[in-house]
């Protein structure tokens, strides 16, 4: 490795780059000549010199020092850069890029979500409801206060790291000596350990329990919907907050209505005399009410009425969906010889039939919309 290499041809960039234009350049060829990614002879003295270049570069007081007076203006007057005492905030780099955040001391700790699965009535789900839902969850133990120690007594230190919560290794690298910092494995970092076990949680400082929740649902939910109750989750540790606890619904189909969004679609059967001579029929609805409909002479099978204000409530805001009346004209499956015979007459005068234009389906958006729903 000579001195005499100008940095930022090291890191491939001009005099004038900027910060982020070093930051990038850096990462890249860091990434590249890693000794761990790449095998070749001279990638460990290239992954040097880049950390070394870029160590100077990074820093605004270095950098105008070297600017201005070279590699013995940042050493103030030593060899280049083989001494890797320059090298102070090499770990930080170091870290940032390979190893994601350095460990801490353990502080407060949220508690786990939980996910619980509640299955509604389609009634339910149009209309809202309130429900209990029985589910187990971690809770601070009451007989330590969650500390694990018998009637709660202060916990001991720990022997490992003396109650610092973490253990310093010198190791020897690549780069020279540094400081590894990791958690204490005992006591997880806490600097804290049981010492006299609580009985009722043999020193965990929690328990399992079994709770029992009102869940409130909304008017017009449907399947897939989260209810959120906050803080209902597991517990937190060392005083952190607890989870949360989301309720996902499923709701169960009806037997005579589906839902398209906010609308509901109603199949309303009818026989072949009823929609060759129109009638009036008793649709029902789901909010347990019949609704009368006037049916034309000539109905076809297929038709759409829609009852305004009959469907699901919207979610945000004011105001139901619609109920969609779908006739199904219904051809006889079984006659009578009486009925048969009716028929027969009917057909010598009625002849072969011409598909109307405005019978047909599948035009207009509320077909699709149904079909889509029945798909
Ligand atoms: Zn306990
Ligand atoms: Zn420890």
């Amino acid at each position: 490795m000579t001195t005499q290499t100008d940095l930022y041809d090291v890191l491939g960039v001009s005099r004038d780059a900027s910060a982020d234009e070093l930051k990038r350049a850096y990462r890249k060829l860091a990434m590249e000549y890693h000794p761990d990614r790449n095998k070749s002879d001279d990638a460990e003295a290239r992954f040097k010199q880049i950390n070394a270049a870029y160590d100077v570069l990074s820093d605004p007081e270095k950098r105008s020092k070297y600017d201005r007076f070279g590699m013995g203006g940042v050493n103030g007057g030593a060899q280049g850069f083989s001494g890797f005492d320059s090298f102070g905030g090499f770990g930080d780099i170091f870290d940032a890029f390979f190893r994601g955040t350095a460990t801490r001391r353990a502080g407060p700790q949220r508690g786990s979500d939980l996910a619980a699965q509640l299955v509604i009535t389609f009634e339910e789900a149009v209309f809202g409801t309130e429900k209990e839902i029985t589910y187990e969850r971690t809770e601070a133990c009451p007989d330590c206060r969650a500390t694990g120690q018998a009637n709660a007594q202060p916990r001991g230190k720990c022997p490992d790291c003396d109650g610092n919560g973490e253990l310093r290794r010198v190791q020897q690298s690549l780069f020279g000596q540094f400081v590894n910092v990791a958690t204490c494995p005992r006591c997880r970092g806490e600097g804290t350990v049981v010492t006299d076990a609580c009985k009722t949680c043999r020193g965990r400082g929690n328990r399992r329990a079994e709770v029992v929740r009102s869940v409130k649902i909304p008017g017009g939910v449907d399947s897939g919907a989260q209810v959120r109750l906050s803080g209902e989750g597991d517990a937190g540790q060392r005083g952190g907050p607890a989870g949360h606890l989301y309720v996902e619904l499923s709701v169960r189909p009806h037997e005579q209505f589906k839902r398209v969004e906010t609308d509901l679609v109603y199949d309303l059967p009818l026989n072949i005399a009823q929609a060759a001579l129109g009638a009036t029929v008793e649709v029902p609805t789901l909010d347990g009410e019949e609704i009368e409909l006037e049916l034309k002479p000539g109905t076809q099978h297929g038709e759409v009425h829609v009852v305004r204000g009959k469907g699901v409530p919207h979610l945000r805001g004011a105001g139901r969906g619609d109920l969609l009346v779908r006739t199904h004209v219904v051809t006889p499956t079984k006659l009578s010889d009486e009925q048969k015979e009716l028929i027969q007459q009917l057909a010598a005068s009625l002849g072969v039939p011409e598909i109307p234009e405005d019978g047909r389906q599948g035009g207009g958006s509320i077909f699709d919309r149904i079909r889509d729903a029945f798909a």
